[in-house]
């Protein structure tokens, strides 16, 4: 079942790409947020409060329903604490049911088994967890000691996908610990990412020398083709506080919904365009995807990172897989590419007339044209 299901996503997301390749003039991913309360308080965070109530589950619904009229390709459920939302089920289920893939980011705290067969039950398609450190400390609870037995029930009823995601920054006492929980997501079989705190405004810190020799070690560890860790241009960079040359497509390909629910560029650039979903338009899309974002050169955001690599591929195929399969085999010589990307490299390394051909033909059988 658990294979089959996997099989499934694995499809969905390549109507999900064929999609993204086909158009630009519709979100990849949104982000939206429904409560902002946290039941934990991260000192370096600035994305929670303690006091607010969930958003009522109808008005939920509507933006789900907004964002799917939109086109929006994933709807990732990001807080504040999400699990706090006592009808997040029902949001998962109204995404699946509208045809896009449901993802979740949660703390960890809340996950029970029966939680979990309930997320299964709902069609959740990803959860993420971000762990900070191996011993609760004054900066985070969120220990590998204090959630590993949740990382097990994962591992053992969760038919969604899971990443772990650790992180570095000046806060975190010890870098170590973000390896050791890496090695830890894989034993289990999950995925790992590594992020680094940022200022408020999303924006680099220098990592010393100590946390960019962990840094490189966790993505060393591999992981999926167009995962953040693949971005080895970006994260060199972003680890070297080395500003980045991209274009930000936030406010277009990527959307952050609060839980007022007013359209933002992302976590950390609130208030802009702050326009309501419910007024959002095709128009404000394009308009707000194209304009040049000041905060881009040093922006940590990867999810935002990961749509625009998308684009490159998008507008430039040859080039961006060439550049992608060139870094990894730098980084490991004898990297075999998985079947997926063999058929990428197939379609679109080939001589032109192939290219078209074949891309074409892709394109149709996954419904994208
Ligand atoms: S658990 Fe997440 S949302 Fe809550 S305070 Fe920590 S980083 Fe912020
Ligand atoms: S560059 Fe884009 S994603 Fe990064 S902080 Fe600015 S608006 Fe947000």
């Amino acid at each position: 079942m658990k294979l089959f299901l996997k099989a499934h996503r694995r499809w969905r997301e390549a109507q999900m790409f064929a999609h993204a390749m086909a158009s630009a003039n519709h979100p990849i991913l949104a982000q939206i947020i429904p409560i902002r309360r946290c039941n934990l308080a991260c000192t370096y965070c600035n994305e929670f409060d303690k006091d607010s109530p969930p958003v009522p589950t109808e008005e939920m619904l509507r933006r789900i329903d907004k964002l799917s009229a939109l086109g929006t390709s994933i709807i990732t459920f990001s807080g504040g604490e999400p699990t706090l939302h006592p009808e997040l089920d029902l949001l998962i289920r109204r995404v699946r049911e509208n045809g896009a893939i449901a993802t979740l980011i949660t703390n960890g705290y809340l996950l029970t088994p029966d939680r979990i067969r309930r997320f299964n039950k709902a069609g959740l398609d990803y959860l993420q967890i971000s762990i900070d450190n191996v011993q609760p400390d004054d900066v985070s609870k969120k220990s590998l000691k204090v959630l590993d037995r949740k990382l097990e029930w994962l591992a053992e009823y969760g038919d969604f996908d899971v990443t772990i995601n650790s992180v570095l920054g000046s806060e975190i006492t010890q870098p170590e610990d973000a390896y050791q929980i890496a090695r830890r997501a894989r034993e289990l079989g999950f995925n790992s990412t590594v992020g680094i705190l940022h200022e408020g405004g999303g924006q680099l810190r220098p990592l010393n020398t100590l946390q960019t020799g962990v840094y490189d070690r966790i993505l060393s560890l591999g992981t999926g083709l167009f995962s953040f860790a693949h971005l080895d241009a970006f994260q060199r960079n972003v680890a070297r506080a080395l500003p980045n040359s991209w274009h930000c497509p936030a406010g277009g390909r990527f959307l952050y919904i609060c839980e007022d629910g007013l359209v933002h560029y992302c976590s950390q650039q609130r208030g802009q365009p702050g326009i309501p979903l419910a007024q959002y338009t095709r128009e404000d899309l394009i308009w707000e995807g194209s304009k040049p974002k000041g905060c881009a050169p040093f922006c940590t955001i990867s999810c935002v990172h990961q749509t625009a690599m998308l684009d490159n591929f998008r507008t430039r195929p040859r080039e961006t897989l060439a550049g992608i399969i060139a870094r990894r085999k730098e980084r490991h010589p004898a990297w075999q590419p998985p079947s997926s990307v063999r058929a990428l490299e197939w379609m679109f390394l080939r001589d032109s007339r192939t290219r078209d051909f074949f891309g074409a033909i892709a394109l149709r059988l996954l419904r994208a044209k």
